[in-house]
C-alpha cells in the first residue's frame, strides 16, 4: 500500500504542537503528530502534571494536566493522526514526484509530509533511569518512570525517589487528604539521595505537615526484589542511608521513580538546520532555513522569544498558516476567524 502524503506534520505533542495541530485542522489540512514520549503534553505532563499555571488566556489558574486535556480536545477537531513512541531520527527531503520530506524515526517507522512543523521543545525526553539491581524487568509492572493514572495506586504502598518537582507532586497527590479527608494510597514514602530538594519549598512544607507521608533524605535504592505479603505481589526493596550505609528493607507494591529526564536534540543538528545554539532559528513566519521546515515553541530562536507557552501557541499558529501556503499558494495566510468558521459547523 502507498504511504500516505501528510499535508503537515507536527513533530512534538506539547502544548506548542498540539495548537499547531488545531490550527493545521482549521486550514483543512491532514495532519501527522509524532512524539517519542508514550503520552502527549510536552513537559506541562512529563515535568509538572500537578502544577497551576497562572499565565493562560482565560484561565486564571489551570492544572498542567487539565490545560493538555483540554488543548488535545481542541486539537482533535483537525483529526490528527497521534503516533506516540515514535523518535524522529532524520528528515529528508525529497524531490520526486512532489516536492516532501521523509521523516525516519528510530524505530525504522517513516512517514512521508509536505510541511514539517519542529516544535521540539528541549529535545526528545527519556526518563532518567535508576542503575539498580532489579529495577529493570520490573519497568512498566510495579517500577514506574510515568505516572499515567493516579488511581493504580489507590489503597498501594508507594515509594516515591526523587526530589524534585515531579517526586513531591505525585508524593502530595498519593498522601494528602482530599477536601472529605480520604487519602489515595495506604503509606507513601518519598527518597531523596541528598538533603537538597530541587522541590519547591512550599509543597513540601505542605508535605511534612499535612500528609502521611514519610520524607527520608540521604537515602537510596540498593536493590530490589519480589516479596509476598498477606497474600499480595510485592516488592521488598532495600534502602541504604548513603552517609552510614546502614540499610533497611521496605516492602511496598510500587515504586515511582522521577530522577528527571534527559533532553536530546541530536537529530536537529545534523540536519542541515540553520541553528543559534540550542535553538532552531526561524523568520517572522516561523520557517527555518529549510524551505518546507518551520519551528516553533522552546526549540525556536528569532528576535523577540520568549520560552512561554502563551507566545509559542502564537508561533504555532503562524507556522500552521503558513504552511498552508506552502502547500496551497493560492490560499491566504490569514485564516479567517474561528467564531465564523466554527458557526458553518
Ligand atoms: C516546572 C516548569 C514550570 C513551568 N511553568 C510555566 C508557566 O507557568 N507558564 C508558561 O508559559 N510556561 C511554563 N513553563 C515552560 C513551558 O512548559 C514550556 O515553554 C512549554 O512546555 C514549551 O512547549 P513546547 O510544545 O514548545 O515544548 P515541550 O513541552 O517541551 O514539548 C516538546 C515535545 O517534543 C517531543 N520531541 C522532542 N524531540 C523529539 C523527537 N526527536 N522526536 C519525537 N518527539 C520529540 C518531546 O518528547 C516533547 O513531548 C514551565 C516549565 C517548567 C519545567
Amino acid at each position: 500500500m502507498e504511504k500516505k502524503l501528510y499535508d503537515v506534520t507536527v513533530v512534538g505533542a506539547g502544548p506548542v504542537g498540539l495548537f499547531g495541530v488545531f490550527y493545521a485542522g482549521m486550514r483543512q489540512m491532514s495532519i501527522n503528530l509524532i512524539d517519542s514520549l508514550s503520552m502527549i503534553g510536552g513537559q506541562l505532563n512529563a515535568l509538572y502534571p500537578e502544577k497551576f499555571i497562572y499565565d493562560m488566556p482565560g484561565f486564571p489558574k489551570v492544572m498542567a494536566k487539565d490545560l493538555v486535556k483540554q488543548m488535545w480536545e481542541q486539537a482533535q477537531l483537525g483529526k490528527p493522526d497521534l503516533h506516540l513512541n515514535q523518535k524522529i531520527t532524520r528528515i529528508t527531503p525529497v524531490d520526486q514526484p512532489e516536492r516532501h520530506f521523509q521523516i525516519s524515526c528510530e524505530s525504522g517507522e517513516t512517514f512521508l509530509s509536505r510541511t514539517v512543523i519542529l516544535a521540539l521543545g528541549m529535545g526528545a525526553f527519556k526518563p532518567r533511569k535508576l542503575e539498580v539491581a532489579g529495577l529493570e524487568q520490573r519497568e512498566g509492572v510495579n517500577v514506574h518512570y510515568v505516572v499515567k493514572t493516579l488511581d493504580q495506586y489507590n489503597h498501594k504502598d508507594v515509594l516515591v525517589v526523587g526530589g524534585g518537582d515531579s517526586a513531591a507532586d505525585w508524593t502530595m497527590a498519593l498522601s494528602l487528604p482530599d477536601s472529605h479527608g480520604k487519602v489515595r494510597s495506604k503509606s507513601v514514602t518519598m527518597i531523596h539521595r541528598t538533603d537538597k530538594f530541587a522541590a519547591h519549598e512550599a509543597t513540601l512544607d505542605l508535605l511534612r505537615t499535612a500528609s502521611h507521608a514519610r520524607i527520608h533524605t540521604h537515602t537510596e535504592v540498593q536493590a530490589v526484589e519480589d516479596a509476598i505479603e498477606e497474600g499480595r505481589k510485592k516488592l521488598r526493596v532495600t534502602l541504604v542511608q548513603n552517609l552510614t550505609k546502614e540499610t533497611r528493607d521496605l516492602v511496598v507494591d510500587d515504586i515511582i521513580v522521577c530522577a528527571g529526564y534527559i533532553a536530546k536534540l541530536d537529530f536537529v543538528k545534523d540536519s542541515g538546520l540553520e541553528m543559534a545554539g540550542n535553538s532552531i532559528k526561524v523568520n517572522d513566519r516561523m520557517e527555518t532555513n529549510i524551505p518546507g521546515i518551520f519551528a516553533v515553541g522552546d526549540v525556536a530562536s528569532h528576535a523577540g522569544k520568549l520560552k512561554l507557552i502563551a507566545t509559542g501557541v502564537g508561533e504555532a499558529a503562524i507556522a500552521a498558516n503558513f504552511a498552508k501556503v506552502m502547500i496551497d499558494p493560492a490560499a491566504k495566510a490569514f485564516p479567517g476567524h474561528s467564531t465564523s468558521k466554527f458557526e458553518k459547523h
